[in-house]
Formats: C-alpha cells, structure tokens, sequence
C-alpha cells in the first residue's frame, strides 16, 4: 500500500482523513515522532495549506499534504475565515471561538455560513490543490457532541443536524473536507 504523510497536530483531522482515505496508508507526525508547532502564517488558506505540507516536506523529504480550514460567515463580512482557530485570540479553545461567534450574532437574523477547506499536497517535488466547500447556517447554541472545532455551531443546507450531531462517515459525505479528499483521492487513482 502506498504511503502519504499527512501534516496536521490536529487527531480529528486525522480521524476523518483516515476514515475517508482506505486505499493508502496514512502516516501521522506522531508515527514520525514529529511533534512540533507546524507554522501557518498565510494570509489564504492556500498559503497556509502549502506551508504546513512544505514545512513537513522539508523536514522528510517525503510526499506528504496538509490542509486549511475556515468558516466564513457572511454577516460578519466573511469572518473568521483564514483567522478560524484564532479567533477569540491566542490559546483560544474551540468554546471561545464559538462563544464569540454566538456573541457577535446575538442580534442577527442571516446566519449563512460556509465551510472551506484548501489541501496542498506535495508529490515528487510538484505542489497540487484540491479544495472543497459546504453551505450552511450557524445556529442559535451549540448542539452535538461529535467532531470538533465548530462543528457543534454549524448545520449544513438541507439538512436537520449539525455536524456535531453526526457520525464521521455522515460527515465525510458531505463536509468541505470530505469534498476536497474525494478530489485528492481521484488525482491520486488516476496518477
Ligand atoms: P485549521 O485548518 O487547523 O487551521 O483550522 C482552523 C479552525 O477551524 C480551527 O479552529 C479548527 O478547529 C476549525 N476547523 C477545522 N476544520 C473543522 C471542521 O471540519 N469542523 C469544525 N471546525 C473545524
């Protein structure tokens, strides 16, 4: 089975990546006891995509992708956007960044949201993107135990629950993350 690396601290990520990806063998830092802050100052999730594959690119020199997240929510003129994990400041845990965002809403009727995500993968010293993005709507309060980061705040169009509120598999499905891997996994069939 052919081997990729994939460039994220994040378990979750890892998670759904893995569950997504079945016909390649997804290696962790932590298999590679690489435990390091992966920078990302970019300004796009592009950039920021590309810097965490090529900082762990230039650290093996193996094959390897990453991915960068944000939720853009339209009445806050895009925000977070590419500030996603920051948001509520630095060290911010998942419920501050919620919290704020709930704040900043509290009066607000348009709650459309959307969830993008940018992979860069990294391949025989060639960069290639794959992105994926969901329509949704953020929602009054939290709701759901499952996933991770906003995903209790966030409910896709069409559908009842949150992402919170669903399995990993339901997730992947439809998810921006999902979109983007079923692009990566279709580069790399055909490659
Ligand atoms: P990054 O891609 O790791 O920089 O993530 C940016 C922010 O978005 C972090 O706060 C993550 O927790 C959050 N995030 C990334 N992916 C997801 C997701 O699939 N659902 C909910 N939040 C996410």
């Amino acid at each position: 089975m052919k081997k990729l690396i994939f460039a994220t601290n994040n378990s979750n990520k890892l998670k759904e990546i893995r569950k997504s990806i079945l016909n390649l063998e997804i290696i962790s830092l932590t298999d590679l006891n690489l435990n390091e802050d992966i920078p990302e100052t970019g300004i796009t999730l592009k950039e920021n995509a590309l810097q965490k594959a090529q900082f762990i690119h230039n650290k093996t020199g193996l094959n390897c992708f990453a991915d960068d997240t944000g939720l853009e929510i339209e009445a806050l003129n895009n925000r977070p956007g590419v500030y996603s994990a920051r948001y509520a400041g630095e060290n911010c845990s998942a419920a501050d960044n919620m919290n704020k965002v709930l704040q900043e809403l509290k009066d607000e009727h348009n709650r459309k949201a959307t969830f993008k995500t940018v992979i860069a993968l990294i391949l025989d010293n060639s960069n290639y993107y794959f992105e994926g993005a969901v329509e949704g709507e953020i929602l009054t309060q939290k709701t759901g135990d499952e996933g991770f980061g906003y995903d209790p705040l966030f409910k896709p169009k069409g559908f009842k629950y949150s992402f919170a509120q669903m399995a990993i598999d339901q997730k992947n499905q439809i998810s921006h993350r999902g979109i983007a891997v079923k692009k990566l996994i279709e580069f790399l069939n055909n490659k």
